[in-house]
């Protein structure tokens, strides 16, 4: 009886100068690993232009039908994305979503991408429904907001050549 009790103290003695596993979450973030796939972005180009063009492929890829995607017709004095068209609506469902990164692979302009936000929790099935406004990122530095007047013809092709067109 005594044999056990001291076996278990210790135990807990050596624990307890163990650093401890838990973390003070959310003060404290634990980092994720790179390939984490967490909350999507839609990307833009250095020149602020979105990368999408909203060609649906990422709604057609997802397993959860949880991608909503609405194009509309860019034209040269109000152009959002180079090519034809771009997103008028994009919405995605959280509720949805399973994390699974198809609609990141199936995307011909690498416009979205799942990040590292992974802090999602909403009170109503409503707010769980995320919108361009909120998916797509900030304009850079150098970049315009869209949607932009360009020069005619310059960004006709859907894919520029550059990566990042000036
Ligand atoms: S991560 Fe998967 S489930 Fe979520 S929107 Fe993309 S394709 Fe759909
Ligand atoms: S995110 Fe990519 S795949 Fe989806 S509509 Fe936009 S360009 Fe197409």
């Amino acid at each position: 009886m005594i044999a056990e009790l001291a076996k278990g103290m210790g135990i807990t003695l050596k624990h307890f100068f163990q650093t401890p596993v838990t973390i003070q979450y959310p003060d404290v973030q634990r980092p994720v690993r790179n390939r984490f796939k967490g909350r999507h972005e839609l990307k833009r180009y250095d020149n602020g232009l979105e990368k999408c063009i909203g060609c649906s492929l990422c709604a057609a890829a997802c397993p959860a039908d949880a991608i909503f995607v609405e194009a509309a017709e860019n034209t040269d004095d109000e152009r959002y994305s180079p090519g034809e068209r771009f997103a008028r609506v994009y919405e995605i469902n959280m509720l949805r979503c399973i994390f699974c990164g198809y609609c990141e692979d199936a995307c011909p302009t690498e416009a979205i991408v799942l990040e590292h936000n992974y802090e999602l929790s909403f009170y109503d099935r409503q707010s769980a429904i995320y919108t361009k406004d909120m998916l797509i990122v900030d304009v850079p530095v150098n970049g315009r907001p869209t949607p932009q007047v360009v020069e005619p013809g310059v960004f006709t092709k859907a894919i520029p050549e550059m990566e990042n067109p000036a």
